[in-house]
């Protein structure tokens, strides 16, 4: 075997049981650079990479080689050249280049997808594995094996990359294919101003040649009784023809307040994947392509700073690491760990970040599709008195409230109503992961707003 075929059998080996995107991230641009007295070196395009080899894979890539060569002893990591053309394009960026970028990427008319979004650049871990699986699989046979897929998450945390990344690759396998990327909200307009020109047929017409439908944020069809009907007959009409519908949401159907019960029951009806929060390696991970994406440096001792203080948000790891560019690209040098922290507590400690009375208030109304007012209200209804006792419960959970200053704000209740409400959600989260989640986006919307 000469060097090529060696690494290219050790390749073969380690795709078995690693995600495409992860595999083309890490290795891809590597080789063999040479192979003498027991010792491999594997060349690598750049210091992410070489790092995440050598400990990420480094043990099983050992053991590869050894079981292919028993005299092989050792396995070493280089940089390759490329790594030289990288800093030396980063020196000279100039201001403006972050827009020709962004310029690159247009969105596609006839489709709506964004070409930014690929499975190529989107990270795999063991938060989103599971939607990324089903997702891929998709991509591969449309309309043949998942269907409806639904995949739910919190924000920012790579559902509309997904989604796209599903798009994009069915574009690639099946051009003839016809794809539509629609966030719901555009959907809801779209069926409004049929509506009104009364050419709901027309409307309905074009959705229905669409072979792969993706309907992004499907949340907000909460309550839009209309639309929610226009989109069940099309669904069934583009379901009967075995084409693929691909929809997201910032939960599960069950816990999407005002859908019709036959929309839940279709949507319940395919595979149902989740998205969670990413754990510590994987930010890391994901930092690190971001950087090698934008080719620029920042220190690992900054990107672990980062990725410390902020866990349940893809978006605003990036939006961190914008700001350290901005001040790489004014100040022609990377910052420090001292500048960056300074630069970054703003992030970290912005009055978003505070919980008040009126956030959770607000976030609870919002997530459960009321109004402030019916929360405060005396109504024994089931769906409020659910979303009632879920505020009580943050207004304590969160602000440290006292059990009487809580009952003032709901109209003077009795305050032991206000421990019952506590002790009641405390005792279910025990055991409603659904509930749990339900918290965890609340919480999510309250810091975030
Ligand atoms: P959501 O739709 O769930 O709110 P997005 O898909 O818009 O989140 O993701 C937010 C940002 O984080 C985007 O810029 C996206 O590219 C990035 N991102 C999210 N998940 C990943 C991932 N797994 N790998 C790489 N980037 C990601
Ligand atoms: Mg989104």
């Amino acid at each position: 075997m000469n060097k090529e075929e060696l690494w290219q059998a050790v390749l073969a080996q380690i795709q078995l049981d690693t995600s495409q995107a992860n595999f083309s991230t890490w290795f891809k641009d590597t080789k063999i650079e040479a192979y003498k007295d027991g010792q491999i070196i594997v060349s690598t395009p750049n210091s992410f990479a070489k790092e995440w080899l050598e400990k990420k894979y480094g043990r099983n890539i050992f053991k590869i080689f050894y079981n292919l060569d028993k005299r092989i002893k050792e396995v070493k990591y280089i940089i390759g050249k490329s790594e030289l053309k990288t800093i030396k394009k980063t020196k000279v960026a100039v201001p403006g280049e972050e827009q020709l970028e962004f310029e690159e990427f247009k969105v596609n008319k006839e489709t709506n997808l964004n070409p930014r979004y690929t499975f190529e650049n989107f990270i795999v871990g063991p938060f989103n594995e599971l939607a990324h699986a089903a997702g891929w699989a998709v991509s591969e046979k449309p309309g043949m094996v998942y269907n409806p897929l639904f995949i739910y998450g919190g924000v920012g945390l790579g559902k509309t990359h997904l989604l796209q990344s599903i798009g994009n690759a069915v574009v690639k396998n099946f051009p003839h294919k016809k794809i539509k990327y629609i966030p719901t909200e555009r959907f809801t307009t779209g069926v409004v101003s049929s509506i009104k020109n009364q050419d709901i047929e027309g409307f309905k017409t074009k959705h229905r040649v669409i072979d792969v439908l993706i309907l992004d944020d499907v949340q907000f069809l909460a309550g839009k009784e209309k639309t929610q009907e226009e989109f069940f007959h099309i669904f069934n009409a583009l379901y009967e023809k075995n084409k693929q519908i691909i929809i997201s949401s910032d939960r599960p159907p069950k816990s999407i307040p005002a859908l019709t019960e036959r929309l839940r029951s279709r949507f319940e009806g395919g595979m149902i994947g989740d998205i969670s929060y990413p754990d510590y390696e994987t930010r890391i991970a994901i930092l690190k392509t971001k950087i090698q994406e934008k080719e620029i440096n920042i220190s690992d001792e900054i990107l672990d700073y980062i990725a410390i203080n902020i866990q349940r948000n893809i978006r605003e790891l990036e939006g961190a690491l914008n700001r350290l560019i901005t001040y790489q690209k004014i100040n022609n040098q990377p910052p420090n760990l001292e500048i960056a922290k300074s630069l970054l507590k703003t992030i970290f400690l912005s009055p978003n970040k505070v919980a008040n009375h009126k956030k959770i208030i607000q976030a609870v109304a919002e997530f459960y599709d009321l109004k402030e007012k019916e929360l405060f209200s005396t109504s024994r209804k089931k769906e409020i008195v659910k979303p009632r006792q879920v505020a009580i419960f943050l207004l304590r959970d969160l602000l440290k409230n006292s059990y009487p200053s809580i009952a003032r704000k709901f109209g003077g209740k009795d305050h032991t109503t206000a421990i019952h409400s506590c002790k009641k959600i405390t005792q279910e989260l025990k055991n409603d992961e659904n509930l749990n989640n339900e918290i965890d986006l609340i919480k999510q919307r309250i810091f975030t707003a």
